[in-house]
């Protein structure tokens, strides 16, 4: 049987965390390429991130008024001077590499970088609508795990998400303790996903619900999208 790993080299937190609701839209997502059309709760999130990116920059005077709830938080960040939208790629034994070789991929939208005499970084990931715990927890995991792939050096990790629309920003610290443990979790979850090797339909409310491969959904090429399984979920939202 032919693995995961036969078809895409690298696995991101999106692709993970698709894999761990139903290997069938994985097969869809990683393998067939199918996209849903952009819906307007995407567009809007493009945009916000697009927003908080030039602000960061210094390329917009002034706090742009969608950015209002989370000024504060913003205002704060800005003045430690991240990086912003930088793409970080570990390789198999989570050392820094080049996109080419990359095996665990991640976009960072804000970073911090933790510096030899001080190595605390802090990570910020944009989102827009509500919260949806408890997967932001994973991700924060992961992109503190990541930091320490990047900067083996770094002691402490703070991974904040601000909550451009609901002005709330939720954050977890990892200290190097628990980052050593995270590195090996996160290894063996990236080991499992590029080793899996049957596609086969999970369907449960919560991954069908916002599955952009339901039958009942337009692809981004017009086509109806190619899983039905989820009519038998369907009751129970
Ligand atoms: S509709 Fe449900 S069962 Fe079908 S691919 Fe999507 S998540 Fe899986």
């Amino acid at each position: 049987l032919k693995k995961l790993s036969d078809y895409v080299k690298h696995w991101s937190y999106s692709s993970w965390s698709v894999g761990q609701k139903c290997t069938l839209a994985l097969w869809y997502a990683q393998v067939e390429r199918l996209r849903g059309p952009p819906v307007p709760a995407m567009e809007r999130g493009t945009m916000l991130h697009l927003l908080a990116e030039n602000y960061l920059k210094g390329e917009i005077q002034g706090m742009p008024r969608a950015l209002r709830k989370i000024e504060f938080e913003l205002k704060q960040l800005k003045r430690k001077r991240p990086i912003v939208e930088q793409y970080w790629n570990l390789d198999t034994h989570w050392r820094k590499t080049n996109k080419k070789n990359g095996w665990a991929v991640a976009k960072l939208d804000a970073c911090v970088l933790p510096t030899e005499r001080n190595p605390v970084a802090d990570v910020v990931d944009h989102k827009s609508g509500k919260e949806y715990e408890p997967e932001h927890s994973k991700q924060g995991s992961l992109y503190g795990t990541f930091t320490m792939g990047m900067y083996p050096f770094v002691e402490t990790v703070h991974v904040a998400f601000f909550y451009i629309d609901q002005g709330y920003a939720p954050s977890y610290t990892y200290t190097r303790a628990k980052l050593n443990y995270t590195k090996q979790y996160w290894i063996e979850q990236g080991n499992e996903l590029m080793a899996t090797s049957k596609f086969i339909a999970t369907p449960t409310p919560n991954g069908c619900r916002f599955c952009s491969f339901r039958s009942d959904k337009k692809l981004e090429n017009g086509q109806r999208g190619p899983c039905n399984k989820w009519k038998g979920v369907v009751s129970r939202w």
